[in-house]
């Protein structure tokens, strides 16, 4: 290393980043809206900051190619969107009587509702806004999560087709969530398709007419057509990612990862053999031998159990973390191999010039895919490629 090596560089860029692929981000919505059957919508689930890759860019970028809904969990998260200037459909579902049930009404947010509590809170916000909320009734069909329970859904159907009499509401939706569509052919499925099928049935004879019935999430998009309904409610996939290997790879759907996670490192020395690396020195240089730091660590999401196991590209070659992941930091043993400090090195990305994936860092923590990207901390900058401005838009 010396002086001239570095001569070129800016000094400008960030020691970790994440590039966005947008246009990547629009062929996966396309892609996913041509598997949809019998004329469905899709609905970009943008929760999470977006799994981790900025909540508004996405949001854009998705209705771009023709999401025709977006969907929150929160609603605080719903109405961000509405201050960033969205102004198509919204669905928000995780509410707790806090709400803000009166601004979401006031904000056209589409409202899931999933027990008599929710809907008095509804049909309350509705009428000191002086507008009629739009609920979604959800039902429980065998997750155990939200929705309400087969034996609860008769009474609460018929509390919202009375609240819908008053004005007070109306009742735009009926929908559930499955619990293992990740592992195709799973017993569940079937059941909880009878399920939602019953109680679509039982809400019409209630004498709703909803605008969307839906059920899928990506694994049930992309496995499961007759899960399809009017619309489906796409995440992981609109990201580039597969739910699970069992699912499928993303290129065989047709899908790219949008994030790549790459790094500058911060140093690079000799050491000789025998040398501890890193807390608890679970990793000792096998022999004199080149270490390469990388600046990103569980503060940034890197997962602490893939330490001596997560993959990375540094130097041309796919290497493994050396010891432990520390907060910021990890340490990568270049064998015989050399690097300059500031050289580039690649966590993960699309993996079509040799990087990792974000699956291959969820296979070495034990987690998934999604809560790789998800986890991506907020010392990270999001950079973003393939920004196409809409016209007469606020820029995000
Ligand atoms: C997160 C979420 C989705 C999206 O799931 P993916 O598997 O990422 O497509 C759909 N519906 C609900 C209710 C969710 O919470």
């Amino acid at each position: 290393m010396n002086d001239h090596s570095l001569a070129g560089r800016t000094g400008e860029g960030p020691p970790l980043r994440a590039d966005i692929d947008l246009a990547a981000l629009r062929s996966n919505v396309r892609a996913l809206r041509r598997r949809l059957t019998g004329g469905a919508a899709l609905m970009a689930v943008v929760k999470a900051d977006g799994y981790g890759h900025g909540m508004l860019p996405c949001a854009r970028a998705a209705r771009q190619a023709g999401a025709a809904w977006l969907g929150a969990a929160t609603p605080q998260e719903a109405l961000a969107l509405r201050a960033a200037g969205d102004t198509g459909r919204v669905l928000c579902w995780l509410w707790t009587p806090d709400g803000p049930w009166r601004a979401a009404v006031e904000a056209d947010l589409d409202v899931s509702v999933s027990g008599r509590w929710a809907l008095e809170l509804a049909v309350g916000a509705a009428r000191a806004a002086g507008r009629t909320a739009r609920v979604q009734l959800k039902a429980d069909t065998g997750l155990g999560r939200n929705g309400a329970q087969p034996a609860d859904w008769p009474e609460l159907v018929a509390a919202a087709r009375a609240a819908e009499a008053t004005g007070a509401v109306r009742v735009t939706g009926l929908w559930s969530h499955l619990a293992c569509a990740d592992e195709p052919g799973h017993p569940s499925i079937r059941r909880q398709l009878a399920s939602f099928a019953e109680a679509v049935a039982v809400a019409e004879r209630a004498g709703l007419r909803p605008e969307v019935r839906h059920l899928a999430n990506s694994p049930a998009t992309l496995t499961l057509p007759e899960a399809h309904y009017d619309l489906v409610r796409t995440g992981v996939s609109v990201y580039g990612l597969s739910p699970s290997a069992e699912v499928g790879t993303p290129e065989d759907f047709g899908l790219r990862p949008v994030m790549t996670l790459r790094a500058a490192l911060a140093q690079v020395k000799r050491v000789p053999g025998g040398h501890g690396v890193s807390y608890g020195h679970h990793y000792t240089t096998p022999g004199a031998t080149t270490l390469a730091l990388v600046p990103a660590g569980y503060a940034d999401g890197v997962p602490r159990h893939a330490s001596g196991n997560g993959p990375v590209l540094v130097a041309g070659k796919l290497r493994t973390v050396a010891g432990r992941v520390a907060m910021d930091q990890f340490v990568v043993d270049l064998g015989g191999d050399t690097a300059e400090v500031g050289d580039e090195a690649v966590l993960f990305g699309p993996g079509d010039r040799g990087e990792p994936t974000a699956e291959d860092w969820a296979r070495a923590a034990g987690t998934i895919g999604y809560e790789i990207v998800t986890r991506i901390g907020p010392r990270v900058p999001r950079i973003y490629h393939g920004v196409e401005p809409s016209p007469g838009e606020p820029v995000v």
